[in-house]
């Protein structure tokens, strides 16, 4: 069975890992989000597919929930003593991969293969691709003004409300090499339990994207990133609450309205199923608190599918 899967960072890497385990991980395609993408100190830092990366290498700090395990911050440490900029968090071992990516931008290199390559060189079999190799940047609008992502996510952890997000680039984005190709050849396409606004949200707005999606001739099953109406980790409750209206299961399909066929959804949901309509609820545990859940989860949304 192929399968391509749209994901964010973390919730989406947990899930991913599931697949992995799942499946054979060669037929897993993961389109991966690139709208949090930021230049910070003169290295390029693509968090969510590192994200990946990290966790399809086994490498990613369960604990922290970011990053690679094992980290130091030496170069943090000395960029903030000389008066640098700090506010990002970028660990040694992560500073690495930060500069061989960088080094090949520069040099020309599209995003789709340095990602082939870092994936590559980490010893993963399972595909990633950004989504687009172009140039898009999430803007978050708040009442303080508009923020590009990470400054309101990371440097003013997220407090101000998300009255609208909008993708800066994504009007002449075109979809990476393959990804079109994945889409269209897989048995079942999957969103990630990641963040519908933010996270899956960039990926949807690569029009070609979209439309695949929109046009698919196979199953798409999204899986709830809230359980009991909060998110396990982040804003996106609030920005369900502030932009669809509410964070029931309806109101997160509602993020995908058009382009999927069931959602999975948490056991404390299952009171809470009204006006899915055409969508399919999936009713399972999904909290993904160790290998066993992460692979447990990933069955349930393959199941959801005719076979
Ligand atoms: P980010 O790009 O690193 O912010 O990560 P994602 O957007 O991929 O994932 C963030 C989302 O994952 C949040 O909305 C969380 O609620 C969700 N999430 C994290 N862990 C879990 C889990 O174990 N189960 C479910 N259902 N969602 C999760
Ligand atoms: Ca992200």
């Amino acid at each position: 069975m192929k399968v391509s899967v749209l994901s964010g960072g973390v919730g989406g890497a947990r899930f991913v890992r599931g697949l992995a385990a799942a499946l054979v991980p060669a037929d897993v395609t993961v389109v991966g989000n690139v709208g949090d993408d930021v230049e910070v100190l003169g290295v390029h830092v693509s968090p969510d597919l590192d994200s990946l990366l990290y966790a399809l290498a086994g490498i990613n700090d369960e604990a922290r929930g970011w990053g690679r395990a094992g980290e130091t911050w030496n170069a943090l440490e000395t960029v903030e003593s000389l008066g640098g900029e700090a506010w990002f968090r970028l660990g040694d071992r992560d500073l690495g991969l930060h500069l061989v990516r960088t080094q090949a931008l520069a040099q020309g290199e599209p995003l789709s293969q340095v990602t082939e390559r870092l994936a590559r060189a980490l010893g993963i079999e399972t595909r990633l691709l950004p989504a687009t190799d172009d140039r898009v940047r999430t803007w978050i609008d708040t009442a303080a003004g508009a923020f590009p992502f990470q400054e309101w996510f990371v440097a003013r952890g997220h407090r101000d409300d998300a009255l609208g997000v909008r993708f800066e680039g994504a009007d002449d984005a075109r979809a990476a090499p393959g990804v079109l190709d994945a889409i269209g050849t897989a048995d079942v396409i999957l969103l990630a339990p990641s963040n519908p606004y933010v996270s899956i949200g960039p990926i949807l707005a690569v029009a070609e994207i979209r439309a695949a999606l929109a046009s698919r001739q196979v199953p798409c099953v999204a899986v709830s990133p809230l359980i009991g109406g909060r998110a396990v980790k982040g804003p996106a409750d609030r920005m369900l609450a502030r932009l669809a209206g509410g964070t029931s299961p309806a109101h997160v399909a509602g993020c995908y309205r058009g382009l999927i066929d069931a959602l999975v959804v948490d056991e404390a949901d299952a009171g809470d199923l009204d006006g899915l309509e055409e969508v399919r609820p999936i009713v399972t545990r999904t909290l993904m608190t160790d290998e066993d859940a992460r692979r447990r989860l990933a069955e349930a949304a393959l199941g959801a599918t005719p076979a």
